[in-house]
């Protein structure tokens, strides 16, 4: 049976006396923070007082605002027509860029304080969250004058933000034409992608071409958005004081050059391997050129697992528990208490994610479930973000926010657990269908992550001097694709258009999301390989790592688990991984 989350833990209805009430304290706190900067952060007197009086501040109303908004948010998510959702949502997006000019004010007050390290330490909630505030302090050299701050802040409501929700507009509503047995239709851009996993491969063809055609019709507009959009961000970026944009990212994902440029290499090393896997798949299918762009994600092999939602459930939570019993616990009570809307439904978003509501202690999951192993496996990955959120649920909210590459570290160690349980009871066609979909997951992750990384590095390089045309945006991508895949793919079918097709580069606030996801991917199968090894004591430590990753940078979150990210030797261990698996793969059949 499907199910229906429950959102009245946050509130009964936009209408209630305590929606309204606290979108009022809301408002207020804004007005408040505002002139208490203005008349504090002017002078050194009681520095302690001030700095605790703000984090207590901050602690509170970041709880507030992950409850109005998640609240708007998620009911969205399951009705985007709900235009009062909506409404609120970006209301409350609107009045938290007034704080632009306040957190400005008050970070270059703090890095003005000239003892502030002691200052910390003589206060146990300064102490508790010394990795915030020496963070905002160091940070505040790449902060402007608060003028330009809020300036620049309410600017990209009409600047990038705008170009960012154009070409969101353009491609939800891309109709694509598309002949199927011989029959002209029309679907909307989302079906014709899924399709890339349909057991026809003339369907999976069809639906590739009419993919690419589609795309002319908003190539000129989506180049004018990531023209402008990648420009207003290297402008940024410059007048903050960055050597680059990718300094600008790593500083925000709290991630030094060093490790990023190791994990790279060891990425590189590994393509060999990927090839060699793409071949194969190419060569099951019946292509001898290397793989199709089409075929990527086609199935092979022949069985049909299906899962109902309570035998997910069932699958989920026996296989947790196999880690430890607060995971399993925790999956358990997510179904038990409708923090999960399973089903596909007409308005609903497509995909899933998971929202941890701090605020509350709790965590709602959305899928669109169908019940493909797949679906299970994606229940799993999201139930691992929930289960981040558990354990940071006694840390304050500032303390809970942690960077991008690191938000994927719970997520795949969930989904590895499944896989793993579910290759163990599978027949052999099963257990082949279940290591060549994970294979097929994690490729990507490597090899196109690594095609973006390469397509995002040249796009900024060139843009310095000027917009880039529709063709110099292709040929950069294909050139991209070519470095990444090499013989592994087909070169007379690869994806010129994946600018268009990928929302991460219309972003002007998360540049380069994507080595995130390949650094996830990596490091979660780092902590795996320990877990074989080291068993119970594990996972207390996962426990306290992941309660950790809110107030440290990502070599000191890593160093809890002994894992040593400057060291090319832990990237290889967790891409030799995979290239055992594809060793397996290519030699069951
Ligand atoms: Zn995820």
């Amino acid at each position: 049976m499907d199910m229906k989350w429950s959102l009245s833990e946050l509130y009964s209805s936009f209408d209630s006396e305590e929606f309204k009430n606290d979108m009022v304290s809301f408002e207020n706190s804004i007005q408040h923070i505002n002139i208490w900067t203005l008349e504090n952060c002017n002078n050194s007197n009681n520095p302690k007082e001030k700095i605790e009086t703000y984090i207590n501040f901050q602690n509170e109303f970041n709880d507030l605002v992950n409850k109005l908004y998640n609240y708007a948010e998620l009911s969205t998510s399951v009705d985007t027509k709900n235009e009062v959702a909506s409404k609120k949502s970006e209301r409350i997006a609107f009045k938290l860029s007034e704080l632009a000019k306040s957190s400005t004010i008050f970070s270059k007050w703090l890095n003005s304080i000239d003892d502030l390290n002691s200052i910390i330490e003589h206060s146990p909630l300064l102490k508790a969250h010394s990795y915030y505030l020496m963070d905002l302090a160091k940070n505040a050299k790449f902060l402007l004058n608060d003028a330009e701050e809020e300036l620049m802040a309410k600017m990209k409501n009409s600047g990038s933000d705008a170009w960012s929700r154009l070409q969101n507009v353009l491609s939800s509503n891309l109709i694509v034409d598309i002949t199927i047995n011989g029959e002209a239709k029309k679907f909307p851009l989302s079906m014709v992608r899924n399709m890339a996993y349909d057991k026809d491969k003339n369907i999976r063809k069809n639906a590739y071409e009419s993919e690419l055609k589609a795309y002319d019709k908003i190539a000129e507009s989506s180049a004018f958005a990531l023209n402008s959009i990648k420009g207003e961000v290297i402008t940024l970026s410059k007048t903050r004081g960055y050597e680059s944009v990718i300094q600008n990212t790593l500083e925000n994902s709290r991630m030094d050059k060093e490790t990023l440029d190791v994990m790279l290499s060891a990425m590189m090393e590994s393509l060999p391997s990927f090839q060699k896997y793409f071949k194969k798949k190419a060569e099951l299918l019946g292509h001898f050129s290397g793989l199709p762009f089409y075929e990527l994600f086609a199935p092979v092999g022949n069985v049909n697992m299906h899962f109902t939602l309570d035998e997910a459930r069932v699958f989920i939570v026996k296989n947790f528990r196999s880690f430890s019993d607060k995971l399993a616990n925790y999956a358990d009570n997510a179904f038990a208490h409708n923090w999960i809307d399973s089903a596909p439904m007409e308005g609903k978003l497509g995909g899933a994610f998971c929202a941890n509501l701090h605020s509350i202690k709790e965590s709602r999951i959305l899928s669109n479930f169908t019940g493909s192993f797949n679906d299970v496996s994606t229940l799993a990955h999201e139930l691992g973000h929930g289960y981040h959120g558990l354990c940071l649920s006694k840390e304050s909210a500032l303390n809970s926010d942690y960077p991008m590459p690191i938000a994927e570290t719970a997520s795949i160690f969930c989904e590895t657990i499944i896989s793993n349980a579910a290759i163990a009871s599978a027949s052999k066609e099963e257990a082949f269908v279940i290591l060549e979909n994970d294979i097929s997951s994690s490729a990507p992750v490597i090899v196109d992550i690594l095609s973006r990384y390469l397509f995002e590095t040249e796009l900024f390089k060139r843009r310095e001097n000027g917009s880039l045309s529709v063709n110099e945006l292709k040929e950069i991508m294909i050139k991209a694709q070519n470095d990444a895949y090499g013989t592994g793919l087909d070169e007379n079918f690869l994806h010129p258009y994946m600018w268009i097709c990928k929302p991460h580069y219309y972003d002007a606030s998360s540049n380069f999301y994507n080595f995130p996801y390949a650094f996830g991917l990596l490091f979660s199968k780092g902590l795996y390989a320990k877990y074989l090894k080291s068993g119970d004591s594990f996972t207390r430590d996962y426990d306290a790592l992941l309660s950790a990753t809110g107030k440290n940078n990502l070599v000191d979150v890593a160093k809890m688990m002994d894992v040593d990210l400057h060291s090319i030797e832990f990237w290889r261990s967790s891409l030799k991984l995979i290239e055992l698996d594809i060793e397996k793969f290519i030699n069951m059949k």
